[in-house]
């Protein structure tokens, strides 16, 4: 499903096809059914009736435009109308949770960036959550995933084995919805390494969402990401750990071993994952862990401003050099200057992008 354009899931297919020989028959189930079973539901997500993103709605206090649908366990998009905006909490946890975590990704950019949502236009905030998949066998499973399908979020439920649902990592939703940030901006190409910096840029500002909501200063923030996804094991301690990628998990039975690489000696250069978007983003992702704990204080104060800068201004086809030569020459103009331009600069040469 998640091979299909635009659609960005955040579990990568290499755990969904690890998952799929996993011990537990339900956890296979929906791996399987969110492998292989979504392509004939598709259609009818991405041929909507309604676009719900540009239904009229009446912004609340802050601008903000949020519309929280349930699919009430079906693949069918946007589902029934559950919680928009300014209604109070609706009981159920993942309806709430999707229109607090929108809320709060749209205060993070209108409060850093004066952006006035994805589009910098105001557009609504659009969540289904409660979506199910069906599997070969014609059975309604819950989505072991969430994603982004170029208009709107999705999130599910989770097998309830090995995912929970996937409402419950606030740096899950800012991840997703960078995706569609992005769509209005730099718009980097998905796959091979610009579709590694695409999935980078996601992963930094969905983890600043969280750093910033909990005031948490780069040096004492973890920057494990998905850790509320994944029911509790020795085993996995989240979906990517941005300061150690390829250490998020380790020989479990269920997801396998990380294959984040953490330097350019170790990049992925084969054909899985569209040429390892979710992989190779370990590399990137660790030299912004570098230039955030460089630098100090709150990451999203000078380095999450320095990528949001440089992610503005990244051409589509970029490769990991031009992200690192563009945040650079960033880091080196008002109001950053020569120490931030010197940790940026260590940074990309740690990870070997800058030789
Ligand atoms: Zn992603």
């Amino acid at each position: 499903m998640c091979n299909h354009d635009p659609l960005h899931c955040f579990v990568p297919p290499y755990i969904l096809e690890h998952m799929t020989q996993s011990p537990h028959r339900r956890v296979s189930q929906c791996a399987i059914a969110n492998l292989a079973g979504g392509s004939a539901f598709l259609a009818s997500r991405l041929t909507a009736q309604a676009t719900p993103g540009l239904l009229p709605v009446q912004p609340g206090p802050g601008g903000r435009h949020r519309l929280i649908y349930d699919a009430e366990g079906t693949p069918r998009l946007p589902g029934r109308l559950a919680r928009s905006e300014g209604q109070p909490d609706s009981g159920d946890p993942a309806v709430d949770e999707a229109y607090d975590g929108s809320g709060l990704v749209h205060d993070f950019y209108d409060k850093l960036f004066a952006r006035d949502s994805l589009d910098g236009q105001g557009m609504a905030l659009v969540s289904t959550v409660h979506v199910g998949e069906v599997d070969l066998q014609g059975d309604t499973v819950p989505l072991n995933n969430a994603y982004w399908n170029g208009r709107q979020m999705a999130y599910g439920d989770g097998d309830g084995e090995v995912f929970r649902r996937f409402t419950g990592s606030l740096e899950v939703i800012g991840h997703e919805l960078n995706h569609g940030l992005q769509s209005f901006t730099s718009n980097l190409t998905y796959q091979g390494q610009s579709g590694a910096l695409n999935e980078h840029f996601a992963d930094v500002f969905g983890i600043l969402v969280r750093h910033w909501h909990e005031g948490t200063p780069a040096r004492e923030a973890s920057w494990v990401v998905g850790r509320e996804l994944l029911v509790p094991a020795a085993t996995r301690r989240g979906i990517r750990d941005m300061e150690q990628p390829g250490h998020a998990y380790r020989q479990d039975p269920d997801l396998g071993d990380d294959p984040q690489p953490a330097h350019m000696n170790e990049l992925y250069t084969g054909a899985r994952d569209r040429g390892g978007v979710h992989i190779n983003s370990g590399i990137p992702n660790r030299a912004f862990v570098l230039v955030a704990k460089a630098l100090g204080g709150n990451a999203w104060d000078e380095a999450g401003r320095i990528w949001y800068d440089t992610l503005l201004q990244l051409p589509a086809d970029s490769q990991f050099i031009d992200c690192a030569r563009l945040s650079i020459e960033i880091a080196g103009r008002q109001p950053y200057g020569p120490a931030a331009r010197k940790a940026v600069a260590a940074a990309w040469r740690e990870v070997g992008i800058l030789t």
